[in-house]
Order: structure tokens, then sequence, then C-alpha cells
């Protein structure tokens, strides 16, 4: 099989039309490019769309985390957590190592804050016991005189106790790039800068899509068996165009990152605290000789709210 580069994409462009596809995947983020590869190893034939570049969406502007979900335990989802907890440890030890590392997390129990130290550690005990004791390590408390060492920009003087846990990052366009080549390597036909421009209905029943190749402009029709829509937070201006939208099927936010030169606020662990504006919980986390702080949570448009404005950053 030949490598995967601009010349794969010209022939497998060139070869589009002549295959009945079991699946037509639109958008090449990570939710798209992980059904590829499943698709492409269950022996389908598979092809996936995406109008820009692989992973230039949300699959490259996440807090690259992969975490087990802890403040999920809140809401009791110990299933969610469960999965999402072996999934994680899945890919750190297994899929992905060189792209899923640990990632140490320090929890500051602030005076007055929402949950004492009982209930955090208590909370981080079931985290540990739903990972079935293969989180990269296991919790553990931390003295006061061990979080000023360690994290010296953190105000001693406001926390009561501390706790540190493991939970993972990643460079998620590298995951999502690795995944669309590893999906290619079992069979699936990615090409990215080709938009789906049409879905052709047949009957009531999808048969095909017609594309453009935002390239040279060329246009082609596919024909295929199974549609899956993984546009993610385009989902709803996409079905309005294709006039299939009865009622929005997500409600978009807006997540901002603050981004500093991590001189300017040296961290070395991923640090949990809750806003003081609406109790969400933030993060303060290194990442690659930068600190990034966030995220807010607004309703936005993904077409149009792109900048950070004044008042996310306040
Ligand atoms: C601020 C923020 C921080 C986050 N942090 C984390 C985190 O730390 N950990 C975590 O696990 N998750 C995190 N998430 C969630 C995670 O990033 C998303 O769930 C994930 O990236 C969504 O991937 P996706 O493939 O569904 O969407 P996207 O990555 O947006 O991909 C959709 C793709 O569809 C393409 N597309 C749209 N229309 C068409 C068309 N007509 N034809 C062809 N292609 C089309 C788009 O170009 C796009 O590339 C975060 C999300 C946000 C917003």
């Amino acid at each position: 099989m030949p490598g995967f580069s601009f010349q794969t994409r010209q022939s497998l462009w060139n070869d589009i039309e002549n295959q009945d596809w079991d699946i037509i995947i639109i958008g090449g983020g990570i939710t798209g490019a992980g059904i590829a590869r499943q698709a492409a190893y269950y022996g389908l034939r598979t092809c996936l769309i995406e109008k820009k570049d692989f992973a230039s969406e949300t699959s490259s502007h996440s807090s690259k985390l992969i975490h087990g979900g802890l403040r999920y335990l809140e809401y009791f989802e110990l299933s969610l957590v469960y999965e999402s907890l072996h999934e994680k440890n899945l890919l750190m030890y297994k899929v992905a190592p060189h792209l899923v590392r640990p990632l140490p997390f320090i929890i500051p129990v602030w005076k007055g804050g929402k949950y004492g130290p009982f209930l955090t550690g208590l909370g981080l005990t079931l985290y540990d016991l739903l990972a079935s004791f293969r989180n990269y390590k296991n919790h553990r408390k931390l003295s006061l005189s061990e979080v000023a060492e360690i994290e010296p920009l953190l105000d001693i003087s406001q926390i009561r106790d501390a706790f540190l846990y493991y939970d993972c990052q990643t460079d998620d366009a590298r995951l999502t790039l690795e995944t669309i080549l590893s999906a290619y390597e079992a069979g699936a036909s990615p090409l990215n800068y080709v938009e789906a421009s049409r879905i052709i209905m047949e009957n009531g029943r999808f048969t095909g899509l017609e594309l453009r190749n935002t390239i040279n402009g060329e246009e082609k029709r596919i024909h295929g068996k199974v549609l899956v829509n993984a546009t993610g937070p385009f989902i709803n201006s996409f079905l309005s165009e294709q006039g299939l939208l009865e009622k929005p099927l997500l409600r978009p936010t807006k997540g901002v990152h603050i981004i500093l030169p991590h001189e300017a606020f040296p961290v070395s662990h991923a640090i949990t605290f809750t806003s003081a504006v609406d109790g969400r919980v933030m993060f303060i986390l290194p990442w690659h000789g930068y600190t990034l702080i966030g995220t807010t949570d607004t309703a936005g448009n993904p077409e149009e709210d792109k900048e950070a404005t004044p008042k996310d950053i306040e």
C-alpha cells in the first residue's frame, strides 16, 4: 500500500466514484476518524470526507485531556466514568502510549469550597476503584508544605487540603491524524479538502453524496449504503443546509482557553479549580512550554464565534 500523501489523496479522489461504499463518513475530526478506523477494521468499504484539513476544527482546539470524567461522579454517572476510565487506560497503555501520557493533577480543597477533604478523597477513591486501580498511580493526599514546594503559585493560605491524582494529556490533532492514518492502513479512504455538498436521497432513503473538491472545485457523486454524520458542532448547520433539520440536535457552546507562556504562569502539574462565577470545573494545564487556562462555557455558534472576546478573557 502506498504511503499516505497528497499523491494518494489524488488517486483516492480519482477512484472515489467507482466504489460502492458500505459506509460514508462526513467529518474528519476525532469522531469521524475513530469511526473510519473501526469500520475499516471490520472490513467495510469506508470513505471519509473532510471539507478542510483533518482535525482542523474542534479536534485540534480541545484542552488536550484524556480523562475518565472525575466531575461526572458528582452526578453519580458511574457507568460513564467506568467506561471513560477504561478507554483512557486502553489509550495510555496500549493504543497510543506515545501520544496519551499521564499528567499529574492537583485538586486543592479550598477553604469555604463546595466539597471538603472527606468527599474529595472519597470521590478520588471511587475514581481509582472504577479504573480497577489501573490509573497511572492511585491518588494520594498532599501536605500543604508539599503543595507549596511543588506548585509555589498556589496560595496555600486559601487551601485546607490537597490531593494528587492522574489523568492523561494528548496532542489532540496528532491523535486524530494518527487515527486517520491507521484507518487508511486498515483500508479506508480518507479525503481532506472535499466537502459533502448534498445528501442524495431516493424514496426517503440515503443513497449517496454530492462532493466538491475544495482545492480545484471539481464535483463528483458517490454511492453508499450508510451515511455517518460526524460533523460535530456543525451538525445543525449542515442538516439545515440539506433541508433535513426539524429541530436543532445540538446546543453548541463556546469554550475559550487563555494561553500564557510558561514563564508568565509556571506550573508543572494540572490544577483543578471551580469558577468563582458559575462553579464550573476549570483547569490550569502545562502544555509544551505554555500554560492553558480554561475554559469558558458560553452559548456560541461554531461558524461565527471563533475569536475570544474581551468578555471571555475577563
Ligand atoms: C474548548 C473545548 C475543550 C475541550 N476539551 C476536551 C478535552 O480536554 N478532552 C476531551 O476528550 N474532549 C474535549 N473537548 C471535546 C472534544 O474536543 C470534542 O468532543 C471533539 O473534538 C469533537 O470531535 P468531532 O470529530 O465530533 O468534531 P470536529 O473536530 O469539529 O470535526 C467535525 C468536522 O466536520 C467537518 N465538516 C463539517 N461540515 C462538513 C461537510 N459538509 N463536509 C465535510 N466535512 C465537514 C468540519 O470541517 C470538522 O473538521 C473539548 C471541546 C471544547 C469545545
